[in-house]
């Protein structure tokens, strides 16, 4: 999941808020903790003097250090943008709700899910996401595939998609859903390449012609000399998607910790990028 600009940051490096969408506010967590509270404060009193945590209300928490992930699914969009009736939203679900009742079996803001596996590139398994989001896979599988043919000299296969869909809340903040029970994010783990022959393989170097993965646990930090085009590869793609405005806000990866071993991209109403160490 997201992170400051390409070389990412210590724990939070980058938050954006939608409204001024152009401009990045590079804050250090305590007033980020600041901004969060007050954020919270219009719309989910989640902080007075005190912090959330799972076994209080959220008017009864104390404030305390919040990894990216958690922020990624914190800050309802309501608290974050009163949107100007006479403005589109910037995106869509950024009108959507993300608070749920802290107990009980969660329900999930209805929206309209897809079925998704890739235009540019195949996903290793059909995704359900939301349909907004589906133009933002389209052209990080653009990004994946041109990274690819510049490292390896050839497109990957299939992408291993790790999680799209999945309504749920977030452990730590249990009065919010996730972005993913919203189908507005996805984790991505790795990729595929399969084997190339004849003459889609004339332009392929011929140690890349071969079958092989490249995945996030094994390569974003390569062991080895010949895992070194690996880790290039990742983290070249990395800081396209970063780059790359509007694509994602929140893309998370392995400097954070619950997020080591893959991607997390997706269209919050705010941004977070937190993926190199
Ligand atoms: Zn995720």
């Amino acid at each position: 999941m997201p992170s400051s600009s390409d070389t990412g940051g210590k724990g939070v490096a980058e938050c954006l808020l939608v409204p001024s969408h152009d401009q990045c506010h590079h804050m250090t967590m305590a007033s980020l903790q600041l901004l969060l509270c007050a954020l919270l404060a219009a719309g989910v009193s989640a902080c007075s003097s005190s912090a959330p945590s799972q076994n209080s209300e959220p008017s009864e928490a104390k404030p305390i250090p919040l990894t990216a992930s958690q922020l990624a699914d914190a800050a309802p969009i309501e608290a974050v943008t009163p949107a100007p009736k006479d403005e589109l939203p910037a995106y869509p679900l950024d009108l959507t709700s993300r608070k749920v009742p802290m107990t009980g079996k969660v329900v999930c803001p209805p929206v309209n899910l897809v079925h998704y596996s890739g235009k540019v590139v195949p996903f290793h398994k059909t995704a359900r996401i939301n349909e907004h989001f589906v133009d933002h896979l389209r052209r990080f599988e653009e990004i994946v595939s041109e990274t690819a043919i510049e490292v390896y000299g050839r497109a990957p296969s299939r992408i291993t998609r790790m999680g799209s869909f999945y309504c749920r809340r977030i452990r730590a903040w249990p009065y919010l859903i996730s972005e993913h029970g919203l189908g507005n994010a996805v984790d991505v783990g790795g990729f595929d390449f399969s084997r190339v022959n004849g003459e889609a393989a004339l332009d392929v170097p011929s140690r890349w012609r071969k079958k092989f993965s490249v995945t996030m646990s094994k390569h974003w930090q390569a062991r080895s000399e010949s895992d070194a085009e690996h880790q290039r590869f990742l983290h070249l793609l990395a800081n396209r998607v970063i780059n790359e405005e509007d694509l994602f806000r929140v893309i998370l990866g392995p400097a954070d910790p619950k997020h080591k071993d893959h991607f997390h991209f997706d269209m919050a109403p705010f941004r977070i990028v937190n993926v190199f160490e």
